[in-house]
């Protein structure tokens, strides 16, 4: 039997950008080049048959639109059918029960505050990742207490940046044998790059120096998360700054560690009380289609952003160390 009208699947959403759009699987972390003219009809096919599309879009003669939407269906992202309406459209709000869902510490040889009631305090927020970063040596004695902190808590993802040192690197199977909360390792200034999986965590040695918060910020396709929870929360917030609270090493409490604007020390302020303030959660709301060039941008829901580094230092500005040109739709370096 015929079908009439074509739909994509629901977890299937289009993006449109200056030159391409990408269709984005939500359910299955992919995603597909389409051209613009596509993404135009795409947005109608629920409403209109495919015969009327072809019409409205002057395309009867060659049969295109048709082979378009098959090869849709044979990817995987959509369907034909006679009942569009039987076809729930996806809820795209983002929801989060945690008061901060991330956060960032970062804590030298130098810094003077108590990382462990840190961390006790942002599991009393419900916070649901911590990535601890080190850029010249972390005391084994440290690395294993902070360990033994996240094991017994209840905070569920744990990411470690920190300086290679033989010590370390001695011990370091150990601690992680005995703790699954560990998600990503990575060591920097190691003699050798490798990787490496102990138990539930992957470890990455590199001979890079990250020797300061400044290295942070890069954008590469190699970020781009596909999924329902980042994309909703890309649309309409920042995806690396909404709930996201950070500790430079100084212990000056920040929304990023790169920002100049501080909310006070931890050694005097509750994390608690830093949150309550409005003018903190004010870069939380900056979502991609305030800033320029992003908004043009095809990748805008899957990609990470950074507020700290941008081109012309604005705050609404692309990200600097981002090398993709959506008026062209390549990749510049
Ligand atoms: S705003 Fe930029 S520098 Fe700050 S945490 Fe995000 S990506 Fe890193
Ligand atoms: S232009 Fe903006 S949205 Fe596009 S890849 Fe670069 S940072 Fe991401």
């Amino acid at each position: 039997m015929t079908k009439d009208y074509f739909i994509l699947h629901g977890n299937c959403i289009p993006v449109k950008g200056a030159t391409r759009s990408i269709i984005c699987d939500l359910q299955l972390g992919k995603y597909k080049y389409i051209p613009n003219e596509l993404y135009d009809i795409l947005n109608l096919s629920r409403e209109h048959s495919i015969t009327d599309l072809e019409e409205k879009f002057d395309l009867s003669e060659d049969g295109s639109l048709f082979h378009y939407f098959e090869a849709l269906v044979k990817s995987g992202y959509g369907i034909f059918t006679n009942t569009p309406e039987l076809f729930p459209v996806l809820d795209l709000e983002f929801a989060t029960y945690s008061e901060v869902t991330n956060a960032i510490i970062d804590y030298n040889s130098t810094s003077t505050y108590n990382l462990i009631s840190v961390i006790k305090q942002l599991e009393g927020l419900v916070c649901e990742a911590v990535q601890i970063r080190n850029f010249d040596g972390l005391n084994i004695d440290i690395l294993e207490k902070i360990s033994t902190t996240f094991s017994e808590s209840s905070i569920p993802i744990f990411e470690i940046i920190l300086k290679h040192d033989i010590i370390v690197e001695g011990r370091l199977e150990s601690i992680l044998e005995n703790n699954s909360r560990f998600r990503y390792v990575i060591v920097h200034s190691s003699p050798v790059d490798k990787s490496i999986e102990i138990k539930n965590s992957k470890v990455h040695f590199t001979k890079k120096s990250i020797d300061s918060s400044s290295h942070c910020g890069q954008i590469s396709s190699f970020f781009f998360t596909v999924n329902i929870e980042s994309f909703t929360e890309a649309l309409a917030y920042n995806s690396c700054l909404n709930k996201k609270i950070s500790i430079d090493t100084n212990g000056e409490i920040k929304n990023c560690p790169s920002f100049e604007k501080s909310f006070g020390i931890i050694n005097n302020t509750k994390l608690v009380d830093v949150l309550r303030n409005l003018e903190f959660k004010k870069v939380w709301k900056i979502n991609k289609d305030q800033i320029s060039t992003c908004k043009d941008c095809e990748f805008r829901y899957i990609c990470t952003d950074c507020r700290a580094y941008t081109k012309n230092g604005g705050l609404f500005d692309k990200p600097q160390k981002c090398s993709y040109n959506p008026y062209i739709g390549e990749w510049e370096n």
